[in-house]
Order: C-alpha cells, then sequence, then structure tokens
C-alpha cells in the first residue's frame, strides 16, 4: 500500500458516532449494553488503524457494515462465560481438569434453591436459634456410614489437613512408606504433612511394611497413625501392608487414634453394580478407624467437598480449630451434597439417579448404538476429513480412583484422511470450537471420542453443521 492510499484509508475511517447510527447497533446496544458496544467498536477501530499503518488493509475493511460485523462478532465472542460447559469424552469419568462428577438433578435443584435467596444454613428451625451448617450432611454421612459425627471442608486435600493439624500439630503421625502418595499437581502427602505441622515418620519401605514396623516407630511424640489408600497406583510383586482392623488395634493398644485418607471412598460397595471395590467409608470405620476422609466430587458424586466421618470427641475438636472456618464450604455446595448423599438411602435406584453411576454402569450395547447413531453423522460433518470408526475402547473411573481397573468402552476413532499429525490436530481444534466445545484424547495418530460419558447426543449431533467451516473439507 502506498502512502496515498493508507492515507485515503485513514480518512474513510468512520467515527463512532456515525458507527453507532449504522443498521443493527440499536439491536446490539439492546443485547450487550451500549458500554459494551463502544468498546468493542473502539477495539476494532484502534485495531484497524494498526493494521492500515502495518500497511495491509483492503478498502471494504473500513467500511461502517464490515466495522459493525467485525464488532458484533468480538462482543458475541466476549459475552461467551470463560468457564463452560464440555463433553468430556476423554474416556476419564471423573476428569479433575473437567470439573469432576456430573451432578445429580437433585443436587443441581437444591443448589438452585438455595442460591435464589436465604436458607436455613446456619439456623436451627425448630428452636428458632443458630444452627450448625454441618448438620446438614451430618445428619446423612453418620445414617449412611455408621459414623458418630462428621463435618464437612471444601475437598479432600482441606480435609486430610485439617485433621493432620488439629490431631497432631508439633507432633508425630506415622504413615507407610508404600502410602506416601502424590495425588496429580500439588497433592504430595509430606508436603501436606508438613504445612498441617504435623511431622512425618516414615514406617516399613516402599513395598513392604509389617506391624512390627509401626510398633517399633511409635514413641511419646507420636500423635495419630494414618493410613493413605493408594488411589492412583498399586504396589505389586513382593508387598506386604497392614490391614486397617490390626493397625487399629496397634494404635489403641497406645491410645492413639486411627486416621484412614480413603481418598476417593464410596458409601456403598461398588462391586454390587460389577464395578471395582473401592473400600467404603462404613468398612474403615467398622475395621476401627477413628476418622476417615474422603471427597465429594469422585466418586461419591457430588460437588467439590471433603468429608470427615468418624468419633464424635475428634469431630468436635476438629469443629473447633480455626482452620475451620478457613476451609468451610459454602451453601451451594452443603446445598449439592447433601441432596447427592439423600439419594444413596435408596440404592436400588441409584444407578439411575445419580449420573457417576449411570455412565460407569452403562452397557457395552448402549454405547454401541449411540456410536453407530453419532458416528455417522460425524464422518459427515467432517466432509472428508477423516475417516471415523466405532472401536472398543477403555475408559477410567479417573481422579485416582481405581486407575489400574479399566472399563470397558466403545469410542468413535478419527483418522485423518491425510494421515497427518497436523491435520489431526485441527480437527481437534474445530472440535474444542464447537458451541459446546469436545474434548477426546489422542493416540496412535487418531483423535478417539470415547462414548461412556456422551449422555446428550441431541446436542451433540446438533452442533456438528458448525464443525468444518467453507473451504477446509479438503485434507
Ligand atoms: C484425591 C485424593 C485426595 C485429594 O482429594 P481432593 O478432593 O481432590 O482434594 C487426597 N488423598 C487421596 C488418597 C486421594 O485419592
Amino acid at each position: 500500500m502506498t502512502t496515498t492510499e493508507s492515507s485515503a484509508r485513514f480518512a474513510a475511517i468512520p467515527a463512532l458516532d456515525r458507527l453507532l447510527r449504522t443498521a443493527g447497533m440499536a439491536a446490539l446496544c439492546e443485547e450487550f449494553g451500549r458500554a459494551e458496544v463502544v468498546r468493542a467498536l473502539k477495539a476494532d477501530l484502534g485495531a484497524l488503524r494498526a493494521a492500515i499503518g502495518a500497511g495491509g488493509v483492503e478498502p471494504g475493511a473500513v467500511a461502517p457494515n464490515a466495522i459493525a460485523s467485525r464488532a458484533a462478532a468480538r462482543l458475541a465472542s466476549r459475552a461467551r462465560p470463560a468457564l463452560r460447559r464440555v463433553f468430556n469424552l476423554t474416556g476419564t469419568v471423573l476428569h479433575t481438569n473437567l470439573g469432576r462428577a456430573p451432578l445429580a438433578e437433585e443436587a443441581i435443584q437444591a443448589m438452585a434453591e438455595v442460591a435464589r435467596g436465604a436458607s436455613s444454613l446456619e439456623f436451627d428451625l425448630e428452636r428458632g436459634r443458630r444452627g450448625d451448617r454441618d448438620s446438614h450432611v451430618e445428619r446423612l454421612v453418620t445414617e449412611l456410614s455408621g459414623a458418630e459425627a462428621a463435618c464437612v471442608v471444601n475437598n479432600n486435600a482441606a480435609a486430610v489437613t485439617l485433621v493432620l493439624n488439629t490431631l497432631a500439630n508439633r507432633r508425630q503421625v506415622a504413615v507407610s512408606r508404600g502410602e506416601l502418595v502424590e495425588i496429580g499437581g500439588a497433592f504430595r502427602m509430606p508436603d501436606i504433612m508438613a504445612r498441617a505441622g504435623a511431622r512425618l515418620v516414615e514406617i516399613g519401605t516402599t513395598n513392604r511394611t509389617h506391624a512390627r514396623d509401626y510398633a517399633a516407630a511409635i514413641g511419646p511424640a507420636t500423635a495419630m497413625v494414618m493410613k493413605v489408600h493408594c488411589s492412583n497406583y498399586r504396589i505389586e510383586g513382593f508387598t506386604a501392608s497392614v490391614a486397617e482392623a490390626e493397625l487399629a488395634a496397634i494404635a489403641h493398644e497406645r491410645g492413639l487414634p486411627l486416621f484412614v485418607d480413603l481418598g476417593s471412598g464410596s458409601l456403598l460397595d461398588l462391586a454390587r453394580w460389577g464395578l471395582p471395590s473401592e473400600p467404603t467409608v462404613g468398612a474403615a470405620l467398622a475395621a476401627g478407624a477413628d476418622l476417615v476422609s474422603f471427597s465429594g466430587d469422585k466418586l461419591l458424586g457430588g460437588p467439590q467437598a471433603g468429608l470427615i466421618a468418624g468419633r464424635a470427641d475428634l469431630i468436635r475438636r476438629i469443629k473447633k480449630n480455626p482452620l475451620k472456618r478457613a476451609l468451610r464450604p459454602g451453601k451451594m455446595t452443603i446445598a449439592a451434597l447433601a441432596a447427592t448423599l439423600a439419594l444413596y438411602r435408596d440404592p436400588d435406584r441409584l444407578a439411575g439417579r445419580l449420573p457417576v453411576l449411570r455412565l460407569l454402569t452403562r452397557p457395552a450395547g448402549e454405547l454401541e448404538a449411540l456410536g453407530r447413531l453419532v458416528g455417522p453423522a460425524l464422518e459427515a460433518a467432517l466432509a472428508g476429513a477423516a475417516k471415523v470408526e466405532l472401536v472398543a475402547s477403555t475408559a477410567e473411573i479417573g481422579s485416582g480412583a481405581l486407575p489400574v481397573e479399566p472399563i470397558d468402552s466403545r469410542a468413535l476413532r478419527l483418522v485423518p484422511a491425510s494421515g497427518r499429525g497436523s491435520d489431526l490436530t485441527r480437527i481437534a481444534a474445530r472440535l474444542r470450537g464447537l458451541p459446546v466445545p469436545v474434548i477426546g484424547y489422542a493416540r496412535n495418530g487418531a483423535l478417539w471420542l470415547d462414548l461412556r460419558t456422551l449422555d446428550d447426543e441431541a446436542t451433540f449431533l446438533g452442533q456438528l453443521d458448525g464443525l468444518l467451516p467453507e473451504g477446509t473439507a479438503e485434507p
């Protein structure tokens, strides 16, 4: 572009006032607010000036209609929330990065109900005086697990921290070397211990820990014995560990409590639904654990929360710790958690009402039927860019629960027609760019979309039109 051309373009840029009077602007102001429309127009004009300065702008780009339509696109993109619903087709049912457990309708309704206005969060309606926010969850947890008492915090990491800080501040906690877990990201047992003020005493070896190892290590500075469930790994081969009942006896003989971090934990034995067993809260307490902690949004299928259940005297001390105040959950979490727990009163209907359990127990035949419905539509929408096959796959529960126990599943396998990795990357990006982004996983030169967690095929199919823009169909 010559200097004269660029001067002409600068001169042709319409004034903001005039732009605000162009067709369609009133409707945009109505939808997004005038201030936001002005912001979008100014941003576009700024970008336009920079582009003219850099020397690459078509005459049409400065036309009021062109500016208005770019501003409209900018407004729509700014209005889209950053935290959005997605299709989790990763094969990991409880995916931490994708928000873990989908909630039951009952939990969603309970949340909406308390979100809208005032609630009895800390108000005792019977006595007409101040109440306890833990009570809503506590009565259900005790009923369902046999615990004497319970309380709730923001997540299981907080629960573990709070238990350690309350019962073992500046004192020792005995844990087997085979159980010093790291649960993705920043949860590493030795670090949590240190932050909670407890001194870790490592017991036994990585693969073998015996009762006599605990007995030898326990001394006057020991505050408690802790057992951590190996959520995301398994030690195999020449191994030995001490079961809860025996460990409880060792601790109790010395007047110490046993605390078990169950990780996911489960209120009912999943074997009932043909799933691999996770230790249950009730079984750990029955075996002699004085306290257990577990997550609300892993296998329990509720909102992000951490539950602590066990002896009433210990729960009372935990509730008095000032840290408890800092770690307490809000009313929506408590509402969703209580509604989720209430579903466990009726185990016969649980698999139909609790999405986590429903997804985990979907039969292969259902997934195949889904794949036969969705696969061809997806292949058609990809317009030759990729071949789509329905294949056997393995899913996992995720979030550390039973990663060593694969679950039989079915997936759509997308193989780019060109065989090029760059095309695979492009297709994955297009799927992420849909109104409800679709997240799969890449393996062996293909993109896999696991069907176990696809439960709104109408929305999935309804948005496929937007998958490939004009001109990208040819690989
Ligand atoms: C997942 C897990 C945690 C952390 O729980 P969050 O709810 O994610 O904070 C702690 N301990 C174990 C054994 C776990 O599996």
